[in-house]
């Protein structure tokens, strides 16, 4: 593993740390954010609800719990 996997980033959109790859924004493909909030921007785009964001966002979360 590279250690710029373990690199702690602050998402500017929900303000909490993330680890990992971060999404780019959609609105104006440039500003890193964390891949829930890049999941956020993507189901709000094809018009998911923000309670059924949440629902997929914690389903993910426990598929990538080990
Ligand atoms: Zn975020």
């Amino acid at each position: 593993m590279k250690s710029n996997e373990k690199d702690i980033r602050i998402c500017p959109k929900c303000n909490k740390p993330y680890i990992g790859h971060p999404a780019l924004s959609r609105s104006d493909n440039i500003t890193p954010i964390c891949p829930d909030c890049g999941t956020r921007e993507a189901l709000d785009s094809i018009g998911v609800t923000a309670e059924e964001q949440d629902k997929i966002l914690d389903t993910i979360h426990r598929c990538y719990k080990q």
